[in-house]
């Protein structure tokens, strides 16, 4: 019912040359994979080559940030406006590593998804929890305040541009990855909040991508999950081989 969305998050990875080097092999060897969709993020510098590159293409180019204003004095900023001018046609919002060593917080990372809905993109909002509070049993919790503040600029009409990363932040670049119960267990909670705030229907339309050390090795059963709807990978997207594999593990079977 829903389709997979697998997107790879480069972070501060990739010249322009090595980046259109890999997506150059992604293009090549996702041409023909079907049911699944796929999306790469790039360093702000490099989404415009990258999406002429992918032009014509099932693939996605993505941002990894913005600010929530379209235009002024906002040194060193990107709106969504010249994201989507540059070529991308997603932006991910409230990455742990933004929250954590960027000040985002829960009502910046709202005003950053509603601007972003309002101009016309896709926003990949990301919640998750420390490894502090998921041992002090605040998991569910911290999704949830995540999620009021993360959510709270976008009406029932935004929510279909609307995918939720679930990533703990225990699980990020660690090699530490959520079991495949561990992580249904958070997707299911987050459908239920979905469904209070847009709908049941809404709800179940909402992909949730699970993200933090996915690896070709563990895609397949973490994304067997009932409600886990693709995954955001950082690492392992940095190599062809690897994201292809995942990609190709996303595939409803
Ligand atoms: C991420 O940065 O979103 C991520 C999940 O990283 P990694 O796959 O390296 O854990």
């Amino acid at each position: 019912m829903r389709t997979p969305f697998v997107v790879g998050n480069w972070k501060l990875n990739k010249t322009i040359a090595e980046a259109l080097a890999l997506v150059t092999e992604l293009k090549n060897q996702l041409g023909a994979v079907k049911g699944v969709a796929v999306g790469v993020a790039p360093v702000a510098t490099a989404i415009h080559s990258v999406a002429k590159r992918l032009e014509g293409t099932q693939i996605a180019t993505c941002a990894q940030n913005c600010h929530w204003e379209a235009s002024g004095a906002w040194t060193g900023e990107l709106s969504p406006q010249l994201l989507a001018d540059a070529g991308a046609s997603w932006v991910i919002v409230g990455h742990s590593e933004r929250r954590q060593f960027f000040g985002d917080t829960s009502e910046s990372v709202g005003k950053k998804a509603a601007a972003v809905i309002q101009a016309g993109l896709g926003a990949i909002v990301c919640v998750g929890e420390s490894l502090a509070e998921r041992d002090g049993g605040r998991t569910l919790g911290v999704v949830d305040e995540q999620l009021a503040g993360g959510l709270a600029g976008i009406d029932l009409a935004g929510a279909a541009r609307l995918v939720i990363a679930y990533e703990p932040v225990w699980a990020i670049g660690t090699g530490r990855t959520a079991t495949p119960a561990q992580a249904q267990e958070v997707h299911a909670h987050i459908r239920t909040r979905l469904a209070e705030r847009y709908g049941q229907a809404c709800a179940d339309g909402i992909r949730i991508q699970y993200g933090g050390s996915v690896k070709p090795s563990n895609a397949e059963a973490l994304m067997s999950e009932r409600d886990i709807d693709g995954a955001l990978v950082g690492g392992a997207s940095l190599e062809a081989a690897d994201f292809i594999a995942i990609v190709k593990a996303a595939r409803p079977a």
